[in-house]
C-alpha cells in the first residue's frame, strides 16, 4: 500500500534539480523514477523533425550569479535554480543597473516570490529575482555570469509499458520539465510513478503506457515516433498539479463524451466532494498534442487548481511546503479509483432477453449484508439484465439507475457465473 509520504518523499528528492526541456536534469530525473518504476528511456537528438517542430539544442547549466561592485554575489542560482532563465545563453561580462533591469524578471504582485521563465526560443539570457531586491538595487557596476551550453545533444523521455491482457492501452502522460517547483509539476511526476508501481503489481485487462516528457516539444516527439501505434490508445489522461489541497478539476477531452471522460465524471461525483469539469480547449498541457485533430485521442487532463489559477504557479512558493502527503495520497487514491472502472466497464449481453429470468432458482435472490444491500443487488441484477442489449455499458446503467458501480460490477460477474449474462468487450 503506497502511501501519501512516499509519493512526498520522491518529490523532496526531485525538487533540487535544475531541470529544462533537454539536459542532464532531465536525465537525473528520470534516473530517480527509476527507483521506483523502471523506465525504459529514449534520447532524440537535436535538430530530429517531429511534425512542424524540431528538437531543439540541448541546455545544461552548472552555475550562475550576479555580483555586485563589492563582489558579493547578489543573485545566485545556487540558493535557487529559478533564479537563471531557463534555456539562458553563457554569458560573463560587467553591465550597469540599466542594462542589467533588461535581463531581470519580477512579480510586482508577489514582492517576495522568484518567478520561473524560460525563453526556449530566443537566445537571450536573463535572471528572475524577487520584486524587493529588484527594487533595492544600486545604481552601480554587476557583473554577470552564466556557466551554460547549448549545444547539439538530444531530448531525453522516459516510458514504461504496463503489459495487460489486451494490446489496447491507456496513456498516462506527465511533463517532467520544470525546475525546483513541487507542484507543477513534481506532483504529477511522483504520483504518476506510484500509480505505475501499483498498477504493475496487478493483473489488467488493459496495457498501461506511463510517458515522462518535456512538455509541448517532448510530446509532439513522441506523438511523431509512435504514429503507427497511437490507434491502440482507448484512454489517456495528462496528470499534473496534483499535490496542493484545491478541489479537483477534469478537463475533458476534445472528443468530449468519450469513455474516459464518463468514467472521471462518474468517479468524481462518487467522491462526494467539490469537484469542477472543464470542457476542452486549446491551451494547457499535453491534451493539446495527444487532442490535435490530427490524432483527437480519448485523453482527459486531471489536475486540481488548473495552471494560472493559483498565485503560487510557476513561481517560487511551488515549493515543498506547498503540497503535502495527504493530498498527494488522495491524488492516487481518485486515480486508482479511475483505473479499477477504466478495468472494470465492460459491456454485457443478456441472454436472457425474452421476459425476465426466474432469479429465485438460480439461487441470486441471497441476502447480501444489509437488508437495503440486498435491495440495490436485486435491482442491480434487473437493471443490468434490461440494459443489457449490447449498447449499455455497466457505468452507462450506473448513470441511469444511480446504483454504485461496484455494485453491479458484482451483480454482472454474478449474472454471468448463472450463465444469463454474456461479456461483449
Ligand atoms: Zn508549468
Amino acid at each position: 500500500m503506497i502511501n501519501g509520504q512516499q509519493i512526498y518523499d520522491l518529490i523532496k528528492k526531485l525538487y533540487p534539480i535544475p531541470r529544462s526541456i533537454t539536459g542532464e536534469g532531465v536525465r537525473q530525473t528520470l534516473s530517480l523514477i527509476s527507483e521506483v518504476i523502471p523506465l525504459k528511456v529514449t534520447e532524440v537528438p537535436s535538430g530530429t523533425k517531429a511534425f512542424d517542430w524540431e528538437v531543439p539544442m540541448e541546455w545544461n547549466i552548472r552555475d550562475a550569479w550576479v555580483k555586485n561592485s563589492k563582489g558579493e554575489k547578489i543573485i545566485n542560482f545556487k540558493n535557487s535554480n529559478l533564479h537563471v532563465l531557463n534555456y539562458s545563453i553563457p554569458i560573463q561580462k560587467k553591465v550597469g543597473l540599466a542594462e542589467l533591469k533588461d535581463h531581470l524578471y519580477s512579480l510586482p504582485d508577489q514582492p517576495e516570490w522568484i518567478p520561473y521563465r524560460t525563453s526556449y526560443h530566443n537566445l537571450t539570457w536573463g535572471f528572475c529575482v524577487s520584486h524587493t531586491q529588484l527594487e533595492n538595487l544600486k545604481d552601480e557596476m554587476y557583473e554577470v555570469m552564466i556557466d551554460s551550453t547549448l549545444k547539439p545533444g538530444s531530448l531525453t523521455y522516459g516510458e514504461y509499458y504496463i503489459e495487460g491482457s489486451t494490446k489496447q492501452e491507456v496513456l498516462i502522460s506527465t511533463h517532467i520539465c520544470h525546475p525546483s517547483l513541487a507542484n507543477d509539476n513534481l506532483s504529477g511526476i511522483a504520483v504518476s510513478a506510484y500509480l505505475a508501481k501499483q498498477l504493475s503489481e496487478k493483473k489488467n485487462n488493459y496495457s498501461y503506457r506511463f510517458l515522462f516528457i518535456p512538455v509541448t516539444i517532448g510530446s509532439i516527439t513522441w506523438l511523431s515516433r509512435n504514429e503507427a501505434e497511437v490507434s491502440r490508445i482507448k484512454h489517456g489522461l495528462v496528470l499534473t498539479l496534483l499535490g496542493d489541497g484545491s478541489d479537483f478539476y477534469y478537463k475533458r477531452s476534445r472528443q468530449g463524451n468519450t469513455e474516459i471522460d464518463k468514467i472521471v465524471e462518474k468517479v468524481l461525483k462518487d467522491l462526494g466532494k467539490a469537484y469542477k469539469l472543464l470542457d476542452f480547449s486549446p491551451y494547457g498541457y499535453d491534451e493539446r498534442q495527444y487532442c490535435s485533430p490530427g490524432f483527437n485521442l480519448a485523453v482527459g487532463r486531471l489536475t486540481r487548481k488548473p495552471h494560472g489559477e493559483f498565485p503560487e504557479y510557476h513561481t517560487s512558493a511551488d515549493n515543498l511546503d506547498f503540497v503535502k502527503p495527504e493530498y498527494l495520497a488522495e491524488s492516487l487514491d481518485l486515480i486508482t479509483s479511475i483505473t479499477e472502472v477504466i478495468e472494470t466497464n465492460k459491456t454485457y449481453l443478456n441472454l436472457n432477453p425474452k421476459c425476465e429470468p426466474q432469479l429465485g432458482k438460480r439461487g441470486l435472490f441471497k441476502k447480501v449484508g444489509g437488508a437495503g444491500k440486498t435491495k440495490d443487488f436485486h435491482m442491480a441484477l434487473l437493471w443490468i439484465l434490461n440494459y443489457s442489449d449490447g449498447t449499455h455499458s455497466l457505468l452507462d446503467i450506473s448513470n441511469q439507475s444511480g446504483l454504485d458501480f461496484k455494485l453491479l460490477h458484482e451483480a454482472a460477474k454474478r449474472l454471468m457465473d448463472a450463465d444469463l449474462l454474456q461479456e461483449l468487450n
